[in-house]
């Protein structure tokens, strides 16, 4: 059954489009599950530690849960089941934005179209290959390409953009995933992108409730909640079964966001079959022309706890954490189930080779809080235990559905994504740590090989390092 869209008609051959939001149904869920007992939580939590996505009932419980003795058994259980499912991979990538160019009126953001004072950039093929080999040179093979939402960044021009990013190789370096965040595109559209060879399609919804929606979206094709809310269906339609969600927190109340989030995983498993492979939940911030509504501001801990309620409702769903965050709150909520931060973030336009000491909100989409290098959030990683990531392995194994190889194949994240995480993080102690990182990291994958029981797998990765270190690369199981 083909699709037929238009920003005014959103049909499903003649069936009207469903918006499978239903506003009524969120907000009567979380009205009757006010006050949850202790008893309730807990057997929430028990459905989650087995693995089972929950239901909105359920999450309603957990998100209405407060007293501080909930919470704590919340986050604990949280970072139980992130243990459990993601071991202690942390998987790392860059944004780096293409162009700024923007027809909508996001009142939020930075490069919407009424404001004026934004200098208006796209960045041309050598502006492309410049930023890149910046970024290939503090060690990064994955990146996330953002762009604003203008006739001229169609599917065509992010193909090239994408298949240039590819094609820039430095030194040792080369960007070996490149993920978008763009517009919603057409079926026809998709399929283009789909051909330049990208890895995850990210597209926001920025909110889930369509009165605050139609107030902070006042022009161009973002206007239309549906259309956006369909987008990701339209990507899969055309073969992304890739996708990634998102909500921006703080527009409307941040309950209302995280029922909306479960929502859409359950649209995407019911119709597809799978569900998304990541969300996101950036925290709004400030940024050119714009400051924050007080009323709808998630505090820190209600954020935190948010988390920790999403990692239980959807367990097998990555989470990405942004630079928006400081870090003090990245390095808490990474326990709670984070799977992938950016780091050595940039969003100023051709940031990454201006080199400039603070941010100017009049070239960049929003305020930031995490200005480290990468090489400072590696290093901080390894310190505290984490294996940094920068694998790419299943997507360029063409292993599709890589959340659903990772969690349904038993033994998979022991045998291919922690010794893939351990071969990339080795490439980057090679190539680009200074030498305090280089020293710890190898004691960080000298005391990881120590978990590996199978002699004959730890003497094939032990084997591997060696070639890495002996200059080989792109090493992968
Ligand atoms: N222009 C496309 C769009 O709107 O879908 C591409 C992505 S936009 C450049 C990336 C995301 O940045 C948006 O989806 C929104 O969630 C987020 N964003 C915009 N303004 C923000 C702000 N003030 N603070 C935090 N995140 C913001
Ligand atoms: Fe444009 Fe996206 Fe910003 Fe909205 S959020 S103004 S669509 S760049």
């Amino acid at each position: 059954m083909s699709i037929i869209y238009t920003p005014q008609k959103y049909k499903l051959a003649d069936k009207p489009m469903e918006n499978f939001i239903d506003p009524e149904e969120i907000n009567e869920i979380l009205a009757t599950h006010q006050q949850p007992s202790m008893q309730q939580v807990n057997e929430v939590i028990a459905k989650s530690m087995q693995k089972q996505r929950l239901s909105l009932q359920d999450t309603a419980i957990l998100l209405n849960a407060n007293e501080p003795e909930m919470v704590d058994t919340i986050k604990s259980a949280a970072r139980q089941l992130k243990e459990q499912v993601y071991g202690k991979r942390i998987v790392l990538f860059a944004p780096l934005y293409v162009g700024n160019l923007c027809i909508n009126d996001c009142t939020y953001c930075g490069f919407r179209s009424t404001n004026k004072k934004q200098e208006r950039i796209t960045l041309g093929k050598q502006d492309i290959i410049d930023q890149v080999k910046a970024l290939e040179d503090t060690g990064h093979k994955r990146l996330i390409l953002v762009y604003g939402e203008h006739p001229r960044y169609d599917a065509q021009f992010i193909a090239e953009t994408v298949k240039m990013v590819y094609g820039v190789k430095h030194k040792n370096g080369e960007i070996r995933r490149v993920n978008i965040n763009a517009a919603p595109l057409d079926i026809e559209g998709y399929k283009i992108v789909k051909e330049a060879g990208i890895g995850t399609y990210q597209i926001f919804q920025e909110t889930y409730h369509k009165p605050t929606y139609e107030k902070v979206h006042l022009k161009g094709t973002k206007k239309h909640f549906e259309w956006r809310l369909a987008g990701l269906d339209r990507a899969q339609e055309a073969g992304i079964d890739d996708v990634g969600i998102g909500a921006l927190f703080g527009l409307y109340d941040w309950r209302f966001e995280a029922m909306g989030l479960v929502r859409h995983v359950n649209h995407f498993e019911a119709v597809y079959n799978v569900g998304p492979h990541t969300i996101s939940f950036p925290r709004i911030q400030s940024a050119s022309g714009f400051e924050v509504d007080k009323r709808y501001e998630v505090s820190d801990t209600d954020f935190t706890k948010l988390v920790a309620v999403l990692r239980l409702a959807v367990p097998y769903t990555g989470l990405i954490l942004t630079a928006r965050e400081p870090g003090y709150i990245r390095d808490e909520i990474l326990q709670y189930g984070v799977s992938q931060i950016d780091g050595g973030t940039n969003i100023e336009m051709k940031g990454y080779t201006s080199h400039k000491e603070q941010q100017d909100l009049d070239h960049e989409q929003f305020e930031i809080c995490d200005d480290r290098s990468l090489n400072e959030v590696m290093e901080e990683l390894v310190e505290d235990g984490y294996i940094p990531s920068f694998c790419t392995a299943c997507y360029r194994l063409n292993r599709t559905g890589e959340h659903f190889m990772e969690f349904s194949v038993p033994g998979f994240i022991k045998r291919f994504c922690q010794p893939n995480a351990i071969l990339t993080l080795a490439e980057y102690l090679e190539d680009y740590a200074p030498p305090a990182t280089k020293e710890k990291g190898y004691k960080l994958i000298e005391d990881s090989l120590k978990d590996y029981e199978d002699e004959r797998f730890k003497t094939k990765l032990v084997e591997r390092l060696g070639r890495i270190q002996a200059g080989e690369r792109d090493l992968y199981f």
